[in-house]
């Protein structure tokens, strides 16, 4: 009798799971659950439309577990799977990709949608069976495999992967109800929270600077430690700030607030490339050579609307003073303020808009070698849904496709190449 392997999610992980299963062995029979009307809907999202398909510079120093630490399990499957011989992975399927700044890739194309119709067009090739607007309910031990209940009709299967992602952005992807099956199934899951999202600050300044985007340096503070500091775009929103930057350290801050909630505050350096003394220098000049009030002080500096900001957060008085009355006091503020503007945080902007689930499947009940449940011989997880989040770069589909890979090709009793 044919081998069958059920994958519950057709997103990056399930997709990879299923080519790697049927190359490895042909004669076994995969077929893909999934939820939405259509596989691979997130990817289309991804890198603003472009996927951020990977990094090159994947190592387990890029990711993460609920608490923080560079898990084991990543360092093992990039060992089998890493992003380099992922490029090997679309190139069998005829997805060419190319690299931008900071290890990242893309597809030759620049556009998600052909991620996705190549992935399609490989899955049809190997007879890949997809069942689209079928939710799985309930996940039944057997005998001999597995019983697997949707919202349409039961399948058996010998073998199963969970490739059902998390729980953010869910207008995309969501894996609401998993948790339930994987408790009953004695598989112990973590705390979650949203990770790679905006931030929300307690102050009025982002309201003020809507849609204004800066190049900064955002460093994240708790009780006078620094815990991280980025370099990058950042753009103000309604409630906060958000940005590659940004994102980078919002999972900090939503660990802490899925726990002891300290109080933390972000310092924006607003002119990373001077240093204080430098930008007291330039104010010196600015207030020599500019004439008028202090409505256009900062245009040599900084965007109008966050120098007046500035301005007002350092008490210079009405922008209807005249710049000459400035005093060296009050320049010296303003530099130290532009290298030093201290925002207190109040959370992020939840799972509506995060990027990444941060918790999941607790790693070490799988083994790192294969992705199978220790405790349940011919169960595999792989992707989002395990306790493995990476960095903003294409981190998070290294992560899917290769552990997506190593879970496939283990199901299917295939070697790792
Ligand atoms: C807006 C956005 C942009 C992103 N950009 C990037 C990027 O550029 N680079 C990068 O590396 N990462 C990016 N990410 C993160 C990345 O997309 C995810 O980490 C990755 O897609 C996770 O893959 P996955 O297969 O584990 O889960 P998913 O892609 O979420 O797939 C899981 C699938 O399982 C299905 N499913 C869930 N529950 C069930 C059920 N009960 N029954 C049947 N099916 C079910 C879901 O509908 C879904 O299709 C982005 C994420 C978002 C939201």
């Amino acid at each position: 009798m044919k081998q069958t392997i059920c994958i519950i999610g057709g997103g990056a992980s399930g997709m990879a799971a299923a080519i790697a299963a049927k190359s490895a062995n042909p004669v076994c029979q995969v077929f893909i659950l999934e939820k939405q009307a259509r596989v691979g809907k997130k990817i289309l999202a991804t890198g603003n439309g472009r996927c951020n398909i990977g990094n090159k510079g994947a190592s387990v120093d890029h990711y993460y577990d609920h608490v923080g630490r560079n898990p084991q399990l990543v360092q093992t499957v990039l060992q089998a799977y890493s992003a380099a011989s992922n490029v090997d992975f679309f190139a069998s399927f005829g997805l060419m990709v190319r690299e931008e700044e900071q290890g990242k890739q893309y597809p030759f194309s620049n556009q998600a949608a052909s991620v996705l119709d190549l992935l399609r067009l490989k899955l049809a090739s190997l007879q890949v069976m997809i069942q689209t607007d079928t939710t799985v309910v309930d996940i039944i031990l057997q005998e001999k495999g597995f019983l697997v209940r949707t919202n349409r009709e039961n399948y058996r299967c010998d073998k199963l992967i969970l490739a059902c992602g998390g729980v953010a952005s869910p207008q995309l992807s969501n894996s609401l109800g998993i948790r339930k099956i994987t408790d009953r199934l004695g598989l112990p899951s973590t705390k979650t929270f949203p990770a790679l999202v905006q931030l929300k600050l307690d102050s009025s300044l982002p309201k003020a600077l809507k849609g204004q985007k800066i190049e900064a340096v955002v460093g994240l503070w708790q009780n006078d430690q620094l815990l991280r500091q980025e370099k990058g775009e950042v753009l103000f929103t309604e409630y906060g700030i958000s940005g590659p930057p940004v994102f980078q350290l919002s999972h900090l801050v939503g660990r802490n607030f899925a726990g002891n909630s300290i109080p933390q505050q972000v310092i924006l350096d607003l002119l990373p490339m001077y240093q204080e003394q430098d930008i007291f220098l330039l104010l010196q000049k600015a207030r020599q050579s500019i004439a008028g009030n202090l409505e256009n002080f900062l245009l040599g500096l900084l965007p109008k609307r966050l120098g007046q900001q500035l301005l007002k957060i350092c008490e210079m008085g009405y922008l209807s003073r005249l710049i000459v009355d400035l005093s060296d006091q009050e320049l010296q503020r303003i530099a130290e303020k532009s290298k030093r503007l201290a925002l207190p945080v109040s959370g992020t902007t939840g799972w509506q808009n995060a990027q990444v689930m941060a918790g999941g499947l607790k790693n070490d009940s799988f083994c790192p070698q294969t992705l199978e449940a220790k405790r349940l011989p011919g169960f595999f997880a792989c992707g989002e849904i395990l306790d493995v989040y990476g960095d903003c770069g294409g981190y998070n589909l290294t992560w899917a496709w290769s552990s997506g890979r190593l879970a496939g090709t283990c199901a299917a009793g295939g070697k790792y190449a």
